[in-house]
Parts: C-alpha cells; sequence; structure tokens
C-alpha cells in the first residue's frame, strides 16, 4: 500500500500553524492567578492544627515542667530525642519533684514533627510550635539543647500541679 504525502504550502513549509497554535495553547494555559509566594517574606497561612518545632515548656513558675522520664525519647520514632537525666534538689518547696533533664537535646535534622513526644509526655513538658524553618550549616547545630528549647517554648499554663501538696 503506497501511502501518498500531502503536498505541502509555502505557509506549511514555514511551520507557522503549527508554531501559532502551540503558542495559542501555552497561553490558554497561563493562569490569571499568581501562585508564586516570595518566601521568606512571604509565609503561607498555617492550619490551626500545624505540627512544627518540638520545644520543651515551664510553667507560670518559671520551673522546668520536664521530670526526665524518658516516654518521650522511647516513642520518638525517628530516635530525635536524647534526655540525659538529672536529680532536682532535695530540700526547698520543690523537693517533691525528683527529677528534671540536666540535659535534653532534640537533633532537629532526624525530626519529624510527628508530635508523638508531646502526645505521650505526661507532664505536659513538651510542644510543638508553629515554627518550621530550622535552617543551619552544620549537623551538629541542628542538635538543639535544653537552654533553646526551653526558650523557643516558653511559658505554658500547668494543668499537672505536680508541685502542689496533695
Ligand atoms: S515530633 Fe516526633 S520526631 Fe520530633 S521529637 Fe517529637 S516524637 Fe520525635
Ligand atoms: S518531656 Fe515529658 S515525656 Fe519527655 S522526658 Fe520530659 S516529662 Fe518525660
Amino acid at each position: 500500500m503506497i501511502v501518498e504525502r500531502p503536498k505541502l504550502t509555502i505557509w506549511d513549509r514555514l511551520y507557522m500553524p503549527q508554531i501559532l497554535k502551540g503558542m495559542w495553547i501555552t497561553l490558554k494555559h497561563i493562569p490569571m492567578k499568581r501562585f508564586t509566594r516570595q518566601y521568606p517574606e512571604e509565609t503561607p497561612p498555617l492550619p490551626k492544627r500545624y505540627r512544627g518545632v518540638p520545644t520543651l515548656v515551664r510553667d507560670p513558675e518559671q520551673r522546668v515542667k520536664c521530670v526526665a522520664c524518658q516516654l518521650c525519647e522511647f516513642v520518638c520514632p525517628p530516635r530525635a530525642i536524647t534526655v540525659i537525666p538529672g536529680f532536682r534538689a532535695e530540700t526547698g518547696p520543690d523537693a517533691k519533684v525528683e527529677k528534671e533533664p540536666s540535659d535534653f537535646i532534640i537533633d532537629m535534622a532526624r525530626c519529624i514533627y510527628c508530635g508523638l513526644c508531646e502526645e505521650a509526655c505526661p507532664e505536659e513538658a513538651i510542644f510543638l510550635k508553629k515554627d518550621y524553618a530550622m535552617a543551619s550549616y552544620t549537623r551538629e547545630q541542628m542538635k538543639l539543647h535544653k537552654e533553646k528549647l526551653l526558650e523557643l517554648g516558653g511559658i505554658h499554663e500547668d494543668r499537672i500541679c505536680k508541685w502542689k501538696k496533695k
């Protein structure tokens, strides 16, 4: 079977119809709405329950709420948490609480912002904030220690009241 080639006109040989047709399809797909965001100057709106960076909190009287039980360390899927338990002073009004972390390290390069640590904590001492930009030049700088985590977490209402005598 012989297939006859169609005869091309000069206009066809210039490929102009095809080029114009292609450009028309491209123009049809140019959106009227602008989707590009000038990050970081323009940040996206976050949902109410957005899970960001995990942080440690203090109670309204500036006491560290964490009791170094290590439950969060145990549940953390990527093993981003390292708790180094320490003992509190046994005298004074806060003697009822035996332990607190001498250091508490969260490796933000490992953390997947899952929120399991917050759910597991019996003392409501660790909370996920809405911050998510934790960039750094080295892996070591991505490991946040106790003081930095407490600074990020700030003060949180104490519903556990472990300090009060029964
Ligand atoms: S948010 Fe998830 S991954 Fe991050 S420290 Fe907590 S348990 Fe680990
Ligand atoms: S943050 Fe909560 S779960 Fe983790 S060690 Fe402290 S008290 Fe325990």
